[in-house]
């Protein structure tokens, strides 16, 4: 059985898709999905899949990239952070890719944001799901100043190097690996997965984007996390069905999340 630890099933490709999508899941052995929340507007929406369908959890947070939506303040995030299946804050953290003419120092609002969700993810308890791209250092340095020592969660859709994936756990997260790994030109990341432990691993989607080979350029969707985790335990030398195990055991653990509960 496998997890497929974040998706946005809120997102329009699935909204009249959700029976399909989820049976897809039950006939690839991946009975349960973490849907993540992206902006303040959509959670309520994300909020509802989780409740509606027993296969699904959700997280509450507003993603770096969302611009022109409402700003979560500490008070806004642990409150909804309190509702049921409700099992992390983000995805927050920073992404410098697209800065559209602006400079890293005009960007403190996305650092701001994140500190937000950090001290939510302190007042809840709740594991932090981290987005970053481009901007690995600072990430790091801000999860150090406000975390505390005292940090759990996950860094999602990893494409950073061997060096972040060692901060990252020496801070006390785990790593998510995404379809990815089997992207022809992912050798680097692939590099990285091999040395990743495979108790600090976890396996995504992150549907509806970056659908897996066999499946690439379709619309992702959980069923397809298989393939992420097949290159995986092709990459560890191990078979399938202990990948399947390890990340599973991972998610229920990290999310606090019933062991071996199979909807
Ligand atoms: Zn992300
Ligand atoms: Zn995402």
């Amino acid at each position: 059985m496998y997890v497929d630890s974040h998706c946005h099933l809120s997102f329009p490709d699935f909204t009249d898709r959700m029976p399909e999508v989820l049976a897809a899941m039950h006939a690839a052995g991946v009975p349960r999905a973490l849907t993540i929340c992206t902006t303040l507007e959509e959670f309520e929406q994300v909020h509802a899949l989780a409740m509606r369908h027993a296969e699904l959890w959700c997280s509450v947070g507003v993603h770096p990239d969302n611009e022109g939506v409402a700003e979560p303040t500490l008070e806004d995030l642990t409150r909804r952070a309190s509702r049921p299946r409700v099992v992390a804050i983000g995805e927050t953290g920073l992404d410098y890719y697209r800065l559209n003419g602006r400079s890293v120092h005009d960007m403190a609002w996305q650092r701001d944001r994140f500190r937000v969700h950090i001290r939510a993810a302190r007042a809840t308890g709740l594991p932090l799901i981290i987005h970053t791209r481009s901007a690995s250092q600072d990430t790091l340095d801000i999860l150090r100043e406000e975390g505390g020592g005292a940090m759990r969660g996950v860094f999602h859709c990893f494409t950073e190097t061997q060096a972040v994936a060692d901060a990252a756990l020496e801070l006390g997260f785990h790593i998510s690996f995404s379809g990815i790994l089997t992207f022809r030109n992912a050798a680097d990341l692939r590099e990285v997965a091999r040395q990743v432990p495979l108790e600090r691993c976890l396996i995504e989607t992150d549907s509806p984007y970056l659908a897996p080979a066999p499946h690439r350029g379709k619309t992702n969707q959980p069923a397809y996390v298989v393939h992420v985790a097949a290159e995986l335990a092709r990459l560890k030398g191990l078979g399938a069905d202990e990948v399947a195990a390890a990340t599973t055991r991972n998610f229920e653990r990290l999310f606090n999340l019933p062991e071996g509960l199979t909807p």
